[in-house]
């Protein structure tokens, strides 16, 4: 991505303006009517904002779950099947994440990546393989933020932001997020669901509490054994588990790679939140073919935006929720407001893929992009 290109985000891990006449335009777009007024928290930004010392303090209404642990019906903390595993990362994309990239595809692996906009600003080009390996695309916000310490335009603003450049470097338009430190309460909510998202938390009890090594506040030992105790609750568990690992810095990269191996071993079976809730349409502009009985090309006027394989019969035994050909390149253009239609690719289907959905075809349209 040129400085040029670049120029036209916000800064890096920095709260977007939302004085910008597009943000304005996108604050424009929803109803406030719809918005709880609930108290915005106090938070040394972007750090997680500080709990009140009595529960008595947080209003009834604002079912915060940082503090409070409390859930919306809608929220997504684990995965329904039991066995399902839930394998999220935050953060990211880094310099390190290709190596968990690597990992992932031997053990043939999808993953949902909750990704910082600005991170993607650094990092286009390990996203576009991400998104080409077949793993799966959300939002972790523009600067990661403690959300309920943020003004209502400043939350749009910081969705909004990180999802124009998911979709103009991938031409996804992501659906499911994930609030920095679980920090979310009704206010958020109704704004992020207004946007046409999805909020996925964790599971308690599967934070891995990888994040806490680069600050040396936990040593991989602690990693390790606290996971191993988590493991050793499967027996008890209700149904599947999400997990909380990141793939920002170097060392939480070496710990994800075992903790693969170590869950799957406890006969954990690792997938992408899509697949996880059976979810056969995981972005925004998802397009779900019908099953054919042979996959044949579509004429490249009939392609829709960005699409998603339908599992046909046992969608979560499939290891890979997405695949994309024509990923833009660093010499495509595109404007701000186009809309992909048009060109698009065929999906070649490989052996596993073959053998749950042959009648399945992921298509994803890539036309129109802002560059890349
Ligand atoms: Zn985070």
């Amino acid at each position: 991505m040129s400085k040029k290109q670049k120029k036209q985000y916000p800064k890096s891990d920095e709260l977007p303006d939302v004085n910008s006449p597009l943000v304005k335009k996108w604050v424009s777009e929803i109803n406030w009517a719809k918005v709880p007024k609930i108290p915005i928290t106090k938070a040394n930004i972007p750090s997680c904002p500080d709990c009140p010392e009595h529960k008595k303090d947080i209003p009834k209404n604002a079912c915060w779950w940082t503090c409070g642990g409390c859930v919306a019906k809608d929220d997504i903390e684990a995965c329904p099947r039991e066995k399902a595993w839930g394998l999220t990362y935050d953060d990211g994309p880094s310099k390190d994440t290709p190596r968990l990239l690597k990992k992932l595809k031997q053990a043939n692996v999808t993953s949902t990546f909750f990704v910082v906009g600005s991170r993607v600003l650094e990092y286009p080009e390990i996203l576009k393989q991400q998104v080409k390996e077949g793993h799966h695309i959300a939002l972790h916000t523009w600067s990661h933020a403690g959300m309920t310490s943020l003004t209502n335009e400043q939350i749009v603003a910081e969705i909004k932001w990180a999802e124009k450049i998911v979709f103009d470097v991938t031409g996804l338009k992501t659906k499911y997020w994930r609030p920095p430190y679980g920090d979310v309460d009704n206010r958020v909510r109704e704004i992020v669901r207004q946007l046409g998202y999805v909020t996925v938390i964790w599971t308690k009890e599967w934070d891995s509490n990888d994040w806490q090594i680069p600050e040396k506040t936990i040593t991989t030992k602690e990693v390790f054994r606290n996971f191993k105790w988590a493991l050793s609750t499967i027996p008890k568990l209700k149904g599947g588990v999400i997990t909380l690992e990141h793939d920002l810095f170097t060392s939480e990269v070496n710990v994800a790679i075992p903790l693969l191996d170590m869950g799957m071993k406890k006969g954990l079976e690792p997938m992408d939140i899509a697949r996880c809730v059976n979810d056969p349409s995981p972005y925004q502009n998802s397009v779900v073919q019908k099953p054919a009985t042979k996959p044949t090309p579509a004429p490249a006027a009939a392609i829709k935006p960005a699409a998603h394989a339908a599992p046909a019969q046992k969608p979560l035994e499939a290891p890979k929720v997405v695949q994309v050909e024509n990923i833009p390149s660093e010499s495509d253009t595109s404007t701000e407001e186009q809309t992909i239609e048009g060109a698009g690719s065929k999906k070649k289907s490989d052996t596993v893929r073959a053998s749950w959905a042959v009648s399945s075809l992921v298509l994803i349209a890539a036309s129109a992009f802002m560059f890349l």
